[in-house]
Protein backbone atom coordinates (compact mmCIF):
# COMPACT_ATOMS: atom_id res chain seq x y z
CA UNK A 1 0.00 0.00 0.00
CA UNK A 2 1.44 3.23 -1.19
CA UNK A 3 2.72 5.12 2.26
CA UNK A 4 0.66 8.51 2.96
CA UNK A 5 2.06 11.47 2.24
CA UNK A 6 2.11 14.75 4.42
CA UNK A 7 2.96 17.88 3.16
CA UNK A 8 4.32 20.43 5.69
CA UNK A 9 4.01 24.02 4.45
CA UNK A 10 6.15 26.83 5.91
CA UNK A 11 8.94 24.59 8.07
CA UNK A 12 9.90 27.59 10.64
CA UNK A 13 9.73 26.96 14.50
CA UNK A 14 6.50 24.87 14.62
CA UNK A 15 6.13 23.82 10.92
CA UNK A 16 9.73 22.24 11.71
CA UNK A 17 9.10 20.25 15.19
CA UNK A 18 5.37 19.01 13.32
CA UNK A 19 7.59 17.72 10.12
CA UNK A 20 10.02 15.96 12.59
CA UNK A 21 7.59 14.14 14.67
CA UNK A 22 5.19 12.80 11.75
CA UNK A 23 8.63 11.47 9.82
CA UNK A 24 8.17 8.05 10.80
CA UNK A 25 4.57 7.36 10.22
CA UNK A 26 4.25 9.09 6.34
CA UNK A 27 5.87 10.28 3.52
CA UNK A 28 7.08 14.27 4.82
CA UNK A 29 7.59 16.86 2.24
CA UNK A 30 8.40 19.92 3.89
CA UNK A 31 8.52 23.37 1.92
CA UNK A 32 10.26 26.51 2.81
CA UNK A 33 11.36 29.95 1.44
CA UNK A 34 14.19 29.45 4.05
CA UNK A 35 17.20 27.43 3.61
CA UNK A 36 16.62 26.21 7.09
CA UNK A 37 15.17 27.23 10.14
CA UNK A 38 15.18 31.40 10.88
CA UNK A 39 13.48 31.38 14.31
CA UNK A 40 11.09 34.06 15.17
CA UNK A 41 11.83 34.10 18.47
CA UNK A 42 14.39 36.29 20.70
CA UNK A 43 14.84 39.19 18.54
CA UNK A 44 16.60 41.36 20.61
CA UNK A 45 19.52 39.02 21.21
CA UNK A 46 19.30 38.44 16.89
CA UNK A 47 20.07 42.01 16.15
CA UNK A 48 22.79 42.53 19.03
CA UNK A 49 24.24 39.39 19.16
CA UNK A 50 23.23 37.48 16.03
CA UNK A 51 26.12 34.99 16.29
CA UNK A 52 25.24 33.65 19.88
CA UNK A 53 21.66 33.84 18.26
CA UNK A 54 22.47 31.67 15.27
CA UNK A 55 23.51 28.90 17.31
CA UNK A 56 20.27 28.12 18.53
CA UNK A 57 18.06 29.70 15.89
CA UNK A 58 19.32 29.89 12.59
CA UNK A 59 19.96 26.25 11.58
CA UNK A 60 20.15 25.02 7.78
CA UNK A 61 17.69 21.91 7.20
CA UNK A 62 20.78 19.38 6.43
CA UNK A 63 22.04 19.89 10.40
CA UNK A 64 18.56 18.59 12.07
CA UNK A 65 19.01 14.40 12.32
CA UNK A 66 15.04 14.35 12.64
CA UNK A 67 15.09 15.40 9.36
CA UNK A 68 16.88 13.49 7.73
CA UNK A 69 13.92 11.47 6.51
CA UNK A 70 11.84 14.38 5.37
CA UNK A 71 12.33 15.65 1.86
CA UNK A 72 12.73 19.26 2.23
CA UNK A 73 11.73 21.74 -0.86
CA UNK A 74 13.37 25.52 -0.61
CA UNK A 75 10.78 27.45 -2.50
CA UNK A 76 7.51 29.80 -2.03
CA UNK A 77 4.27 28.49 -2.26
CA UNK A 78 2.21 30.23 -4.40
CA UNK A 79 -1.34 28.59 -4.54
CA UNK A 80 -3.00 25.10 -3.47
CA UNK A 81 -5.47 23.06 -5.10
CA UNK A 82 -7.60 21.79 -2.62
CA UNK A 83 -10.12 19.65 -3.97
CA UNK A 84 -7.43 18.28 -6.39
CA UNK A 85 -5.09 17.87 -2.96
CA UNK A 86 -2.00 19.73 -4.34
CA UNK A 87 0.36 22.84 -3.62
CA UNK A 88 2.27 24.51 -6.26
CA UNK A 89 5.94 25.23 -5.49
CA UNK A 90 8.11 28.40 -7.05
CA UNK A 91 11.35 26.38 -6.08
CA UNK A 92 14.20 27.99 -6.09
CA UNK A 93 15.78 27.51 -8.58
CA UNK A 94 13.39 28.84 -11.20
CA UNK A 95 11.10 25.61 -11.79
CA UNK A 96 7.43 25.38 -10.68
CA UNK A 97 6.09 21.77 -9.14
CA UNK A 98 3.39 20.31 -8.17
CA UNK A 99 3.39 18.77 -4.58
CA UNK A 100 0.45 16.29 -3.77
CA UNK A 101 -0.80 15.69 -0.28
CA UNK A 102 -2.94 13.16 1.63
CA UNK A 103 -2.57 15.47 4.24
CA UNK A 104 -1.51 19.47 3.75
CA UNK A 105 -0.09 21.13 7.19
CA UNK A 106 -0.23 24.74 6.83
CA UNK A 107 2.42 26.70 9.24
CA UNK A 108 3.84 29.68 7.02
CA UNK A 109 3.54 31.85 9.92
CA UNK A 110 3.35 35.66 9.29
CA UNK A 111 4.98 38.88 8.34
CA UNK A 112 6.42 40.98 11.57
CA UNK A 113 8.80 43.72 11.05
CA UNK A 114 12.61 43.26 9.21
CA UNK A 115 12.89 39.96 10.79
CA UNK A 116 10.01 37.93 9.80
CA UNK A 117 9.34 37.87 6.08
CA UNK A 118 8.15 35.20 3.90
CA UNK A 119 10.33 36.03 0.62
CA UNK A 120 12.83 33.18 -0.90
CA UNK A 121 16.48 33.71 0.78
CA UNK A 122 19.54 31.42 0.19
CA UNK A 123 21.91 30.79 3.48
CA UNK A 124 23.77 33.83 2.58
CA UNK A 125 21.38 36.15 2.07
CA UNK A 126 19.81 35.56 6.03
CA UNK A 127 23.66 36.12 7.06
CA UNK A 128 23.53 38.90 4.83
CA UNK A 129 20.40 40.34 6.97
CA UNK A 130 21.50 39.29 10.27
CA UNK A 131 24.81 41.34 9.86
CA UNK A 132 23.46 44.48 8.55
CA UNK A 133 20.81 45.16 11.24
CA UNK A 134 23.58 44.27 13.94
CA UNK A 135 25.98 46.57 12.03
CA UNK A 136 23.14 49.68 11.51
CA UNK A 137 22.50 49.34 15.57
CA UNK A 138 26.03 49.23 16.39
CA UNK A 139 26.80 52.17 13.98
CA UNK A 140 23.92 54.01 15.99
CA UNK A 141 24.41 56.53 18.86
CA UNK A 142 20.93 56.73 20.00
CA UNK A 143 18.35 53.97 19.21
CA UNK A 144 14.14 54.47 20.10
CA UNK A 145 12.48 51.34 20.06
CA UNK A 146 8.89 51.71 19.43
CA UNK A 147 6.33 48.72 20.34
CA UNK A 148 5.00 47.63 23.59
CA UNK A 149 4.95 43.68 23.02
CA UNK A 150 7.73 41.28 23.89
CA UNK A 151 9.63 42.04 20.37
CA UNK A 152 10.23 45.64 21.62
CA UNK A 153 11.23 45.26 25.13
CA UNK A 154 13.21 42.05 24.65
CA UNK A 155 15.24 44.91 21.85
CA UNK A 156 15.71 47.54 24.54
CA UNK A 157 16.84 45.55 26.82
CA UNK A 158 19.90 43.60 25.03
CA UNK A 159 20.37 46.82 22.96
CA UNK A 160 21.16 48.41 26.60
CA UNK A 161 23.13 45.47 27.37
CA UNK A 162 25.25 45.32 24.71
CA UNK A 163 26.08 48.43 24.06
CA UNK A 164 25.89 50.55 27.72
CA UNK A 165 27.13 53.85 25.89
CA UNK A 166 24.74 54.26 23.81
CA UNK A 167 21.03 56.23 24.55
CA UNK A 168 17.99 53.77 23.95
CA UNK A 169 14.44 54.77 24.62
CA UNK A 170 11.31 52.44 24.40
CA UNK A 171 8.14 54.27 23.56
CA UNK A 172 4.82 52.71 23.36
CA UNK A 173 1.20 52.75 24.16
CA UNK A 174 -0.77 52.90 27.22
CA UNK A 175 0.59 53.24 30.32
CA UNK A 176 2.69 49.10 30.63
CA UNK A 177 4.03 47.28 27.79
CA UNK A 178 3.53 43.45 27.70
CA UNK A 179 0.06 43.93 28.06
CA UNK A 180 -0.85 40.39 27.24
CA UNK A 181 1.50 38.53 30.22
CA UNK A 182 0.95 38.84 33.44
CA UNK A 183 1.75 42.29 34.81
CA UNK A 184 4.49 40.98 37.13
CA UNK A 185 6.43 40.03 34.48
CA UNK A 186 6.60 43.69 33.46
CA UNK A 187 7.42 45.03 36.75
CA UNK A 188 10.22 42.70 36.78
CA UNK A 189 11.66 44.07 33.61
CA UNK A 190 10.72 47.56 34.33
CA UNK A 191 13.82 47.16 36.82
CA UNK A 192 15.81 45.78 34.58
CA UNK A 193 15.20 48.63 31.79
CA UNK A 194 15.72 51.39 34.64
CA UNK A 195 19.00 50.16 35.83
CA UNK A 196 20.33 49.82 32.25
CA UNK A 197 19.40 52.96 32.06
CA UNK A 198 16.69 52.89 29.14
CA UNK A 199 14.20 55.78 28.59
CA UNK A 200 10.83 54.36 29.10
CA UNK A 201 8.22 57.04 27.43
CA UNK A 202 4.56 55.49 28.01
CA UNK A 203 2.10 56.83 26.42
CA UNK A 204 3.41 57.49 22.79
CA UNK A 205 1.58 55.84 19.67
CA UNK A 206 3.44 56.15 16.62
CA UNK A 207 2.09 57.78 13.39
CA UNK A 208 3.20 55.85 10.50
CA UNK A 209 3.09 57.61 6.92
CA UNK A 210 0.63 55.96 4.78
CA UNK A 211 1.80 52.80 3.19
CA UNK A 212 4.90 52.37 5.81
CA UNK A 213 5.62 48.66 5.91
CA UNK A 214 7.77 48.73 9.09
CA UNK A 215 10.30 46.16 7.30
CA UNK A 216 13.15 48.18 7.89
CA UNK A 217 15.25 50.20 10.68
CA UNK A 218 14.23 54.18 9.69
CA UNK A 219 16.32 57.54 10.74
CA UNK A 220 13.78 60.06 10.39
CA UNK A 221 12.17 61.33 13.30
CA UNK A 222 8.86 59.29 14.72
CA UNK A 223 5.73 61.91 15.30
CA UNK A 224 3.38 60.42 17.65
CA UNK A 225 -0.44 60.04 17.42
CA UNK A 226 -1.20 61.17 21.30
CA UNK A 227 0.25 64.87 20.53
CA UNK A 228 3.78 64.86 21.79
CA UNK A 229 6.25 66.66 20.06
CA UNK A 230 8.64 64.53 17.34
CA UNK A 231 11.57 62.02 18.65
CA UNK A 232 14.83 61.26 17.09
CA UNK A 233 17.22 58.84 17.45
CA UNK A 234 20.45 57.63 14.72
CA UNK A 235 18.18 54.38 14.27
CA UNK A 236 14.49 53.53 15.10
CA UNK A 237 13.57 50.19 15.60
CA UNK A 238 9.75 49.17 14.97
CA UNK A 239 8.16 46.16 16.64
CA UNK A 240 4.29 47.67 16.61
CA UNK A 241 2.84 44.07 16.47
CA UNK A 242 1.76 44.52 12.68
CA UNK A 243 1.51 40.94 11.58
CA UNK A 244 -0.02 40.31 8.06
CA UNK A 245 -0.66 36.08 8.49
CA UNK A 246 1.50 34.52 5.23
CA UNK A 247 -1.87 33.02 3.41
CA UNK A 248 -1.79 35.07 0.07
CA UNK A 249 -1.43 31.29 -1.51
CA UNK A 250 -4.38 30.03 0.08
CA UNK A 251 -8.14 30.17 -1.01
CA UNK A 252 -9.65 32.90 0.69
CA UNK A 253 -12.59 30.15 1.89
CA UNK A 254 -10.15 29.19 4.45
CA UNK A 255 -9.33 32.38 6.03
CA UNK A 256 -11.02 34.14 8.76
CA UNK A 257 -11.75 38.03 8.12
CA UNK A 258 -7.97 38.74 9.09
CA UNK A 259 -6.79 36.28 6.67
CA UNK A 260 -5.82 34.03 9.74
CA UNK A 261 -6.58 30.24 8.71
CA UNK A 262 -9.48 29.38 11.04
CA UNK A 263 -8.80 26.14 12.74
CA UNK A 264 -11.20 23.84 14.88
CA UNK A 265 -9.74 23.16 18.23
CA UNK A 266 -8.73 19.77 16.92
CA UNK A 267 -6.14 22.45 14.49
CA UNK A 268 -7.99 20.98 11.42
CA UNK A 269 -10.05 23.63 8.90
CA UNK A 270 -13.69 23.22 8.93
CA UNK A 271 -15.22 21.38 6.20
CA UNK A 272 -11.77 19.96 4.97
CA UNK A 273 -10.72 17.33 7.79
CA UNK A 274 -7.41 16.90 5.72
CA UNK A 275 -6.17 20.26 6.09
CA UNK A 276 -4.53 21.06 9.48
CA UNK A 277 -3.30 24.73 10.68
CA UNK A 278 -0.29 25.54 13.72
CA UNK A 279 1.62 28.31 14.59
CA UNK A 280 0.81 32.14 14.19
CA UNK A 281 -1.16 31.35 11.12
CA UNK A 282 -3.45 29.17 12.59
CA UNK A 283 -6.60 30.96 14.57
CA UNK A 284 -6.66 28.79 17.62
CA UNK A 285 -7.08 31.56 19.80
CA UNK A 286 -6.36 35.41 20.50
CA UNK A 287 -2.82 35.24 21.17
CA UNK A 288 -2.91 32.30 18.13
CA UNK A 289 0.00 30.92 20.71
CA UNK A 290 -0.04 27.20 19.16
CA UNK A 291 3.33 27.65 18.67
CA UNK A 292 4.56 28.65 22.22
CA UNK A 293 2.26 26.01 23.48
CA UNK A 294 3.68 23.17 21.38
CA UNK A 295 0.79 22.37 19.64
CA UNK A 296 3.44 20.66 17.35
CA UNK A 297 2.92 17.45 19.67
CA UNK A 298 -0.95 17.46 19.65
CA UNK A 299 -1.03 17.88 15.47
CA UNK A 300 1.36 15.35 15.24
CA UNK A 301 -1.06 12.81 17.09
CA UNK A 302 -4.08 14.23 15.35
CA UNK A 303 -2.47 13.87 11.87
CA UNK A 304 -1.67 10.19 12.72
CA UNK A 305 -4.86 9.98 13.91
CA UNK A 306 -7.13 11.28 10.89
CA UNK A 307 -5.03 8.96 8.72
CA UNK A 308 -5.33 6.03 10.94
CA UNK A 309 -9.44 6.69 11.62
CA UNK A 310 -8.55 7.26 15.30
CA UNK A 311 -10.31 9.61 17.29
CA UNK A 312 -8.22 13.83 17.65
CA UNK A 313 -7.48 15.39 20.63
CA UNK A 314 -8.07 19.23 21.64
CA UNK A 315 -6.28 22.08 22.08
CA UNK A 316 -6.39 24.55 24.96
CA UNK A 317 -4.49 27.74 24.78
CA UNK A 318 -3.90 29.11 28.04
CA UNK A 319 -5.39 33.26 28.94
CA UNK A 320 -1.91 34.61 28.98
CA UNK A 321 0.97 34.74 27.55
CA UNK A 322 4.19 32.88 29.05
CA UNK A 323 8.20 32.22 28.47
CA UNK A 324 11.01 33.90 27.78
CA UNK A 325 10.75 37.78 26.95
CA UNK A 326 14.21 38.69 26.89
CA UNK A 327 16.32 35.87 26.01
CA UNK A 328 19.58 34.93 27.25
CA UNK A 329 21.43 37.09 29.30
CA UNK A 330 25.18 37.06 30.74
CA UNK A 331 22.84 36.04 34.64
CA UNK A 332 21.67 33.39 32.83
CA UNK A 333 17.52 33.02 31.31
CA UNK A 334 14.11 34.27 32.85
CA UNK A 335 11.12 31.75 31.64
CA UNK A 336 7.70 33.34 32.89
CA UNK A 337 4.90 31.29 34.03
CA UNK A 338 1.25 32.49 32.88
CA UNK A 339 0.82 33.91 36.44
CA UNK A 340 3.86 35.87 35.73
CA UNK A 341 6.62 34.15 38.52
CA UNK A 342 10.46 34.01 36.91
CA UNK A 343 11.89 30.75 37.34
CA UNK A 344 15.69 31.93 36.06
CA UNK A 345 17.65 28.95 34.75
CA UNK A 346 21.52 30.67 35.62
CA UNK A 347 23.84 31.61 33.68
CA UNK A 348 26.76 29.21 34.25
CA UNK A 349 24.51 26.16 33.55
CA UNK A 350 23.50 27.53 30.43
CA UNK A 351 26.28 26.35 27.79
CA UNK A 352 26.48 22.99 29.61
CA UNK A 353 22.51 22.53 30.03
CA UNK A 354 20.50 24.16 28.23
CA UNK A 355 22.30 23.68 24.88
CA UNK A 356 22.05 19.92 24.64
CA UNK A 357 18.39 20.45 25.94
CA UNK A 358 17.80 21.96 22.72
CA UNK A 359 19.31 20.32 20.48
CA UNK A 360 18.45 17.31 21.74
CA UNK A 361 15.10 17.65 24.25
CA UNK A 362 13.60 20.13 21.18
CA UNK A 363 15.23 19.08 17.75
CA UNK A 364 16.30 15.53 18.34
CA UNK A 365 19.80 16.10 17.40
CA UNK A 366 21.65 18.96 15.65
CA UNK A 367 24.74 17.87 13.89
CA UNK A 368 27.83 20.94 13.85
C1 LIG B 1 9.98 25.60 21.11
C2 LIG B 1 9.34 26.96 21.03
C3 LIG B 1 9.52 27.87 22.07
C4 LIG B 1 8.94 29.13 22.02
N1 LIG B 1 9.17 30.00 23.04
C5 LIG B 1 8.60 31.21 23.02
C6 LIG B 1 8.79 32.12 24.11
O1 LIG B 1 9.49 31.81 25.08
N2 LIG B 1 8.19 33.35 24.05
C7 LIG B 1 7.41 33.69 22.96
O2 LIG B 1 6.88 34.80 22.93
N3 LIG B 1 7.24 32.85 21.93
C8 LIG B 1 7.80 31.63 21.93
N4 LIG B 1 7.59 30.78 20.86
C9 LIG B 1 6.70 31.19 19.76
C10 LIG B 1 7.35 32.00 18.67
O3 LIG B 1 7.68 33.27 19.11
C11 LIG B 1 6.41 32.17 17.46
O4 LIG B 1 5.10 31.97 17.83
C12 LIG B 1 6.87 31.17 16.40
O5 LIG B 1 8.07 31.66 15.88
C13 LIG B 1 5.85 31.01 15.28
O6 LIG B 1 6.24 29.93 14.50
P1 LIG B 1 5.55 29.62 13.10
O7 LIG B 1 6.10 28.29 12.70
O8 LIG B 1 4.10 29.81 13.19
O9 LIG B 1 6.09 30.75 12.12
P2 LIG B 1 7.53 30.99 11.49
O10 LIG B 1 8.60 30.51 12.43
O11 LIG B 1 7.57 32.39 11.03
O12 LIG B 1 7.57 30.01 10.24
C14 LIG B 1 6.91 30.21 9.03
C15 LIG B 1 7.80 29.73 7.92
O13 LIG B 1 7.05 29.62 6.72
C16 LIG B 1 7.79 30.23 5.66
N5 LIG B 1 6.84 30.69 4.65
C17 LIG B 1 5.96 31.71 4.74
N6 LIG B 1 5.24 31.83 3.62
C18 LIG B 1 5.67 30.86 2.78
C19 LIG B 1 5.32 30.46 1.47
N7 LIG B 1 4.36 31.08 0.75
N8 LIG B 1 5.99 29.41 0.91
C20 LIG B 1 6.95 28.74 1.61
N9 LIG B 1 7.32 29.08 2.87
C21 LIG B 1 6.70 30.13 3.43
C22 LIG B 1 8.49 31.38 6.35
O14 LIG B 1 9.56 31.89 5.59
C23 LIG B 1 8.94 30.69 7.64
O15 LIG B 1 10.13 29.98 7.42
C24 LIG B 1 8.15 29.51 20.89
C25 LIG B 1 7.96 28.59 19.84
C26 LIG B 1 8.54 27.33 19.90
C27 LIG B 1 8.30 26.36 18.77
Amino acid sequence: MRRKRVVVAGLGDTGLLTAMRLAGHAEVVGISTKPGLVSGQELGVRITRPDDWTRNYWITFDRFRALDRVRTVHGLLTAADLDGRHVVVRRADGETTGEEYDVLVISTGVTNGFWRRPHLQSRRDVGDDLREVRDRLAAAESVIVVGGGAAAVSSAVNLAVTWPAKRIDLYFPGDRPLRSYHPRVWARIRRRLAGLGVGLHPGHRAAAPDGFAYDRITGDPVTWTTGQPPARADAVLWAVGRVTPNTGWLPRELLDEHGFVRVTPRLQVPGRPEVFAIGDVAATDPQRSSARNRADRLLAHNVRAHLDGRPLRGFRAPRRRWGSVVGMQPEGLDVFSPGGHAFRIPGWSIDPALQPWIEWGIYRGVRD
